[in-house]
């Protein structure tokens, strides 16, 4: 149907996350209705975002600047640098605009059954930043899934040495749960009560 190039559309669009082939076939077809509307500025805000949106250096946030807008913000506390996973949970802690200080973007967390171990976590920057002085307290933000905590004990003892205040979340993040999935008010919460690591 509609020939190699709608085949080759549909098939991008679901490997998208929350697209399945069927959302991804309404996708396109949406789109195709109104190529001139729809198509030519999706397609050319996905070349201009991924042409311009690099890692920051710092951080590990995406941003088209580097360092990023929120590294550079002289309003934020600088001695604050909330540790989380992904870039997903550093977008939702913004969103819920509970954390005023710094973050640092792991990249994931250590997992034994996904064979990562610490070389393959942004952990090196970290201790870079926390070395480079300044910093007070650094919040391990992590998921309270196993690997999540896997991760802060293991950050916790390699941050121990250098004096820095550690934290962790408090309640409110459930089991097996991941930060961006949270709403607002919990997120808060957890970060609001967190306690000491
Ligand atoms: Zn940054």
């Amino acid at each position: 149907m509609g020939g190699p190039e709608v085949e080759r559309l549909i098939g991008l669009l679901a490997k998208l996350p929350g697209m399945g082939p069927r959302s991804a076939r309404r996708a396109a077809l949406r789109m195709l209705a109104q190529p001139e509307a729809r198509m030519l500025p999706l397609a050319a805000a996905l070349a201009e975002a991924a042409r311009a949106v690099k890692p920051c250096s710092l951080c590990g946030n995406l941003d088209s600047l580097d360092p990023c807008a929120i590294c550079t913000d002289r309003h934020r506390d600088q001695g604050l640098i909330c540790v989380v996973e992904t870039v997903g949970d550093l977008w939702a802690l913004e969103r819920a605009q509970v954390h005023r200080g710094l973050y640092h973007v792991l990249g994931g967390t250590l997992s034994a059954l996904g064979g990562v171990g610490p070389e393959d976590l942004n952990v090196a920057p970290l201790l870079a930043r926390i070395e480079h002085g300044g910093v007070a307290e650094v919040i391990l933000a992590l998921g309270a899934t196993v690997d999540g905590a896997t991760t802060a004990h293991w950050l916790t003892d390699r941050l121990r040495p250098s004096g820095v205040g550690i934290t962790r979340l408090a309640q409110g993040v459930p089991m097996g749960g991941a930060l961006d999935v949270l709403d607002d008010g919990t997120l808060a919460t957890a970060l609001r009560a967190r306690r000491p690591a």
